[in-house]
Formats: structure tokens, sequence, C-alpha cells
């Protein structure tokens, strides 16, 4: 959004292709921002409020690249288009989703709850426009959400779209994925309820996610007030993610405070951490974490977990300050899982380089480069300020070769 609009508001015209339903990204889906604590509205509500006051930018839900041919200042990029089975004329009325009762496990809190067939991405969502799943089409419920919808908004017909679009330069904007937490065997996640990433504990804490914002652990809804946060899981690794994610203390260091804020001085938080990476402004944050009497910090990479009779996940390790063995319970455990690129898995052009995680970098005539965490691991204020760049970046494409043409 931000690379989108900073090229549209130096005069640019700009295609803004976004693969899910709504914009946004993962920024839509945190509780908290670190360091200063406030809600993903605020800087969402700023960049929504340029987008709709800027026609320069025209916004591709549901669409994806799937080809760019060309060179700089001439590429031709190939899009598809999935169908979304609701047209513009939506008013975000709702009336198709108590309609229907088929629901699926909900995207949005990473599948800890379920959402009906027919919704709304969540509150922020932009465009404000239901969307369909395919797998109510041919059933009961696509007509019962059609007969629902008084403004005619609802298109079961909606076919896939392949469409051209001629561009100057490109920006690959395409952000971070986690990795995959059942890949660390020792942790037991997708074996252990109790064992949760880091994302799902955003939407826990959330009042609009999966539990009303009450943290309660997901084997038997017992109210978590004991959480250990497990560092590096996934990062800094040579079995799995060889980079620093960078984001991960902060983000357990913030999560602390979530605990705080639900339990007050009844809260416990512990991090097991190798160190803890906090730099500039966010050593501040990091020290006043470390005042808390709630925050507990353990150096040690945790061994393994096992799991007690009543469900508590028991960390074992080996405490690397006192050397000593430590078997310890918690009543939930947050595994910090690192990021990778969300283009891995995924066929980019040949000539676009990519560092040794996958992050990338760009192509060497410049006519395409990667921006936000689709560059590195980078939170949202350094995500912005990588965008802007890479406007900046583009916008020197399309100058220069109207300047080679003239
Ligand atoms: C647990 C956790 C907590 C965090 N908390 C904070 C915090 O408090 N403060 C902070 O500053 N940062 C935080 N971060 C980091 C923050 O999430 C990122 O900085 C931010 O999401 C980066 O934004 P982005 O737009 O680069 O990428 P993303 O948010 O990943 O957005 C990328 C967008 O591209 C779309 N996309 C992907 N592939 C394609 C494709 N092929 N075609 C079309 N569209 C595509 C996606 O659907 C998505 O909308 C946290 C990270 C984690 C893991």
């Amino acid at each position: 959004m931000t690379a989108a609009l900073e090229a549209a508001e130096c005069g640019r015209d700009v295609v803004l292709v976004e693969r899910g339903p709504t914009l946004g990204g993962r920024t839509a889906l945190l509780y908290r921002y670190f360091p200063k604590m406030c809600h993903p509205t605020c800087g969402l509500e700023i960049n929504l409020r340029r987008l709709k006051g800027n026609h320069r930018v025209r916004v591709l839900t549901m669409a994806e690249v799937v080809g760019i041919e060309g060179q700089r200042g001439a590429y031709v990029a190939k899009l598809k288009i999935r169908p979304r089975y609701v047209n513009e004329s939506c008013t975000a009325c709702g009336d198709c989703a108590t309609a229907v009762s088929a629901e699926i496990p909900n995207p949005y809190n990473y599948g800890l709850d379920q959402i009906k067939v027919a919704h709304l991405p969540h509150a922020m969502a932009y465009p404000q426009c239901y969307v369909l799943d395919p797998s109510v089409i041919g059933t009961a419920d696509a007509d019962k959400a059609k007969a629902a919808c008084r403004v005619g908004a609802i298109d079961l017909a909606m076919q896939e779209e392949t469409v051209e679009l001629s561009v100057g330069a490109v920006v690959w904007a395409t952000g971070w994925k986690p990795y995959d937490a059942a890949k660390i065997q020792p942790y037991g996640y997708g074996r252990f309820p109790n064992v949760i990433t880091s994302l799902e504990f955003e939407r826990l804490a959330d009042p609009s996610g999966p539990t009303g914002g009450k943290l309660l652990r997901p084997s038997d809804g017992k109210e978590a007030k004991n959480i250990a946060f497990i560092q590096c899981a996934g990062s800094r690794d040579e079995n799995h993610l060889r980079h620093c994610s960078r984001i991960c203390c902060m983000a357990s260091l913030k999560q602390t405070q979530y605990v705080r804020e639900a339990h007050g001085d009844g809260a416990k938080s512990t991090i097991y951490y190798i160190d803890i990476r906090a730099i500039d402004r966010f050593e501040d944050f990091y020290q006043m974490v470390q005042r808390d009497s709630t925050v507990g910090f353990v150096k040690s990479k945790v061994a393994r977990i096992a799991v007690a009779d009543n469900g508590d996940p028991i960390l074992h390790g080996v405490d690397t300050e006192g050397y000593h063995r430590y078997a310890t319970a918690h009543d939930l455990v947050v595994l910090a899982v690192g990021m990778e690129p969300e283009s891995n898995g995924i066929k980019l052009p040949g000539d676009l380089i990519t560092d040794s995680s996958g992050f990338i970098e760009g192509t060497p005539d410049g006519g395409m480069c990667g921006a936000g965490s689709a560059s590195g691991p980078l939170d949202v204020n350094r995500s912005v300020q990588s965008s802007t760049g890479a406007a900046l970046r583009a916008i020197k494409v399309i100058y220069q070769t109207a300047r080679e043409e003239a």
C-alpha cells in the first residue's frame, strides 16, 4: 500500500495487485503494534484514506501475478483474478452471511475458529465487500445468499479471469509467511494443542479474535496466566531458517504485555531466549519489559516439550546462565516463529535476484525490486521505509524510460 501510494502521489499510475480479498496484509491481523502498542487500525486507516482519495491507484483484489515478460520500462504482467462471487454493488450489510449456514476454518484467525462461507474478511477490510468461499458454489447456501442480497451484488456466474497489464516497473511487496512450526519436531506444534504460534497468540489477544480477546488455551478453554514464549522457533537454526527473523524478540516482549493486560499482577510470562535482539528505540521497550515483575527471562534454547496429564506443556532444557537443568510447566507455550518470504515456493521471473533465504532484492537493471518484508524480515516501520525507497526506484525507471524514448 505504501509503495503504491507513494508512487501515485508522485503522479504515477499504479496497479496494486492483492492475492487476497482485502488489502492490509498480515499487519491487519496484529492485535497491537510495538513499540507504541497502538492498534493497527491507526496506520491502516491513514493509508486507506490516502488510497480512497487517489484515483491513480487501481486496486485489484483476489489477483495474482502468474507471469512477467519484457524488460525494464516495458513489462507485460499476466494476472489471474479469482472470482469473488460478489460485485461492487455490495453494501457490506451482511445479509448474505446471515442467510448461509456452512462455515470454513477462519483464515484471518489462522483457523482457530470458523467463519461463514459468505463473509467480510475483517472489520477493516478494503474493499468493504463480502466474499463467497468457492466451496459454496453449487450448494443451497449459494442460492440463499443470492436471494438474501437486496442490491443484486451476488454473482454466482463469476469466472476466473486472466488479464494482461503493460507496466514500466514492478515492486514485489509480497510480504512474509510464518515458518511452519510443525517442522520443529521437539516442540510438538500440531500434536500438543497448548503449543501455539505467536501469530495465533495475536489473534487470541484481539477482542475481535476467536476468544473475544480472552487468553484461553485451546485444549480445555482454561485461562492461560502462566505463559512461556520460546524465541528463535525456526530462526537462526541450520536445520530450519538460517537467518534471524528480527521481529520475534520484539513480538514476544510485546505479547508479555498482552498477558499483563489480561491478568494484571497475576500474570506470569517467561521468555526462553538465546539472546534478545532489540535495537535502536526498541531497547527502551525491552528495558520497560525487563522492569515488569510479571516477566521473567531464561537464557536457554528449549530442548523439548512434553505434556502433563492436565494438558500443561512442560519445557525441558538447560539454563545457560546457571547451567542447571529445568523441567518447567506452563499453561500455554507460544512459539515465536520465524519469518520467511511469502514468495518462497512460487516461480519468480528468472532475472529476479533473491538472497540466500529467498528475500527479494531485485533485477540487475533495476526494473523490478523488493519492498517491505518481501525484501527481508522487517517490522512495519521498516517495511514502510523500504517501500518508500522501492517506489522511488520504480519512478526512476519510468522517468528514465520516458527520457530514453523521447
Ligand atoms: C508475531 C508477530 C508480531 C508482529 N508484531 C509487530 C508489531 O507489533 N509491530 C511491527 O512493526 N511489526 C510487527 N510484526 C511484523 C509485521 O507483521 C510486518 O512488518 C508486516 O506484516 C510487513 O508488511 P508487508 O506489507 O511487507 O507484508 P505482509 O503483511 O505479509 O503483506 C503482504 C501482502 O501481499 C499479498 N501477497 C502475497 N503474495 C502475493 C502474490 N503472489 N500476489 C499478490 N499478492 C500477494 C498478501 O496477501 C499480503 O496482503 C510482527 C510479526 C510477527 C510474526
